[in-house]
């Protein structure tokens, strides 16, 4: 099987594991992608795994056949097929990942198929078909770019279910560590303790996110291989062994407080052409609409553009280059002046969802911010949200340089 970022062969394809329930506690089965070995819990009876090379159910596969999912005004429905496999860390050794959402209003949408990337309720689209909550621990038996298979608590029993990947991790960093230091977990960016990292466990860092680093990490009790949790920055650096300071407050920031990241940077958008889905982009959205200019800077355009929207673009000086962070859907065209100098922090708009692109529905929100940074200014705001398949954290497309923003802003300089 081939990772979508990286295009090599995996040693390790993503287990399948199958769900088996009994009266107090399921039981998972996975299958070994390297040994083919089923392992069985306990004594009871293993069901049989249907298994194809590629690492996709058969059925799921059956039932995720091309799906016309989501469009965008005056295009086109494009129809896309089964979602795609990443590496994240395999879960083969055990028969779980646990983890929380990433969402912390209580709202987080359960499917009933793997078909998760899809807004609203109306035909054909698929509605959610229960809740998890913030308190929850889901289990997660198998991930990929799009869903997660889950469990979660309903009373004394656990439910199944997909949820969006997105809904657990916001990218994909794809750095394996072996911890050099202990860290305290979090269920959350500040939130409360979940766990420990012990020297000498396996972590996998996932994702940026406000000042922590997401890790799936080997739990050490019950019969889970992986859990999903969140360290500080300087936990992570201590667990690295990184001999450098933790980076100080930067001069960038996000571009809302309180925010929720629905599509991170690399994130695959479903609704898209399957050659050129790759966000580029932060989408963000939260409860305070304000936006702030995430670095110092100066106005270089505001405009209203057909699929971004509302927009604005500043410049900045950063690593001695000129870059430019650009802010789209927002709700009205900003009272702001191209050359007008803006400070960090500066409310420079309102999170709306204004052009053709606003349906991004990741999370089922259609308002979100969609915040990128580039090296080329378009002062018609016409970027592309979206481009082919890559790794790391910058590419160019058409003429554009596009950088992580979450990498910017964690380290105050370029990739
Ligand atoms: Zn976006």
């Amino acid at each position: 099987m081939k990772c979508f970022y990286c295009g090599k062969h995996l040693l390790l394809g993503l287990a399948l594991a199958f769900m088996f329930g009994c009266e107090d506690e399921q039981e998972a089965w996975l299958e070994d992608a390297d040994t083919f070995e089923l392992r069985v819990e306990e004594n009871e009876q293993a069901p049989e795994v249907p298994y194809e090379d590629e690492g996709f159910i058969a059925e799921e596969e059956a039932e995720a056949e091309e799906v016309w999912e989501g469009f965008e005004e005056g295009e086109e429905p494009v129809a896309v097929a089964a979602a795609a496999s990443v590496s994240f860390p395999s879960l083969s050794t055990s028969a779980y990942a646990a983890g929380y959402c990433r969402s912390t209003t209580n709202n987080t949408p359960v499917y009933t198929s793997s078909s998760v990337n899809i807004r609203g309720t109306s035909s054909p689209y698929q509605a959610y078909a229960a809740t998890v909550y913030a308190a929850d621990e889901v289990y997660v038996y198998s991930i990929n770019a799009t869903s997660a298979y889950i469990s979660y608590p309903v009373g004394s029993t656990r439910r199944y279910g997909y949820l969006r990947t997105s809904d657990l991790s916001a990218a994909n960093f794809g750095e394996n560590i072996t911890a050099k230091a202990s860290a305290t977990t979090y269920r959350r960016p500040s939130g409360a303790s979940y766990g420990s990292i012990y020297v000498g466990d396996t972590v996998r860092a996932v994702a940026s996110v406000s000042g922590y680093v997401q890790v799936f990490y080997t739990a050490k009790s019950g019969s889970r291989a992986w859990k999903i949790g969140y360290v500080t920055q300087a936990a992570y650096n201590s667990m690295k062994g990184s001999t450098t300071a933790p980076p100080v407050a930067s001069s960038w920031q996000y571009p809302m407080s309180g925010y929720t990241v629905s599509l991170g940077w690399g994130g695959i958008n479903s609704s898209k052409p399957a050659n050129r889905n790759r966000h580029v982009a932060l989408d963000l959205y939260g409860n305070n609409t304000n936006i702030f200019a995430a670095a110092s800077g100066t106005v270089a355009a505001v405009g209203t553009q057909s699929e971004n929207g509302n927009f604005v673009v500043l410049s900045h000086t950063l690593s001695g280059s000129t870059v430019y962070s650009f802010y789209a859907h927002l709700k009205s065209r900003p009272n702001l002046s191209k050359g007008q100098g803006v400070s960090k922090g500066q409310i420079i708009g309102v999170m709306g969802r204004t052009g053709g692109g606003n349906g991004g529905g990741l999370g089922g929100f259609g308002e979100h911010l969609h915040f990128s940074i580039m090296d080329r200014l378009d002062s018609g705001g016409a970027y592309y949200g979206y481009t082919p398949a890559f790794s790391g954290n910058k590419t160019t497309y058409m003429g554009t340089t596009f950088y992580n923003p979450a990498y910017v802003i964690q380290n105050g300089k370029l990739p």
